[in-house]
């Protein structure tokens, strides 16, 4: 695996590539990898001759401070474990050469979805992840861009991002959540749960799954409480519960239907969802 640590390294580098005419898989990500991470790059290397994963803490899609500052990093790891799956390479810019003057004053329209949810609770946020995100596609240019239904709102946020830039070509993937046994979303931020933290932390699961197997049979307003009650008494500080249509993520259509959570355990927030119908 070749890892590049500069945006010109990787253009020109990407250059030779692209004049093999080889197709390209791209895994962003910001680190501390785990299963649901190389999970993606698995699938970028059956689907592709060339898998490129990046590994930058995005500064600007952090509206918290303390998660920033807390947000794990375990590099040493994380080279190993993409060697391991055939990882090609590996791109580790640092911030001043990601973004470059001017880089940060690009708005992107993201109509509501970038007040919904995840945007109500993390103002900017979105505008964070669509700043790095266009750049890094600029840059690699991919031929597949590889997501997890795990940030589930994101993918619907760079889908919008790919439709307005110049990036129409880029095929989307979303893959599935990896869980832990007890159905936990694998995600960086487990790390920083203590045991007892860690026990909790599965009855975000336990409440998607509440509201699936009820969903026929109870108002879905009554599920949403029922499910934030139980987080509350299980020591959560919940953000929201919130059953969507999954293509809008506002209200419900008959059509597919979401459910996603968001809720913090001390510092800790952790998000997840599940396809209801
Ligand atoms: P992150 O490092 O958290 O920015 O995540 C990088 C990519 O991995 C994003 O597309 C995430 O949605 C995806 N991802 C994170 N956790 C999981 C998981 N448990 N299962 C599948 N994909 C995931």
């Amino acid at each position: 695996m070749i890892i590049i640590k500069t945006k010109t390294g990787l253009t020109a580098y990407l250059k030779t590539l692209k004049i093999k005419n080889l197709k390209l898989g791209f895994v962003p990500t910001m680190g501390a990898l785990h299963q649901g991470h190389l999970s993606l790059i698995k699938s970028a290397r059956l689907e592709n001759d060339y898998v490129i994963c990046s590994i930058f803490i995005n500064p600007t899609q952090f509206n918290n401070q303390s998660d920033f500052k807390h947000y794990p990093v375990t590099l040493e790891k994380d080279i190993e474990k993409l060697i391991t799956e055939g990882c090609d390479v590996l791109f580790i810019p640092n911030e001043n050469d990601i973004y470059s003057q001017g880089s940060l004053l690009k708005k992107f329209v993201l109509d509501d979805l970038e007040h919904i949810l995840e945007g109500f609770y993390r103002p900017g946020h979105f505008q964070g992840v669509c700043q790095i995100v266009d750049i890094l596609l600029g840059l690699v240019h991919p031929d597949n861009l590889y997501l997890g239904q795990k940030d589930y709102q994101q993918c619907m946020v760079i889908k919008r991002l790919i439709q307005q830039q110049n990036f129409k070509d880029i095929i989307i993937k979303i893959m599935p959540t990896i869980r832990e046994k007890d159905g936990l979303a694998m995600s960086s931020r487990n790390m920083r749960l203590s045991h007892a933290q860690r026990e909790k932390a599965t009855h975000i699961y336990k409440s998607l799954i509440y509201i699936q197997q009820n969903f026929k049979k109870i108002p879905k307003q009554d599920l949403e409480q029922n499910a934030k009650q139980h987080l509350e008494m299980s020591g959560f500080k919940v953000d929201y519960v919130s059953i969507v249509d999954a293509q809008t993520l506002q209200n419900l259509n008959n059509k597919s239907t979401i459910a996603l959570i968001a809720a913090s355990i001390d510092d800790i927030r952790l998000i997840d969802n599940l396809i209801i119908n």
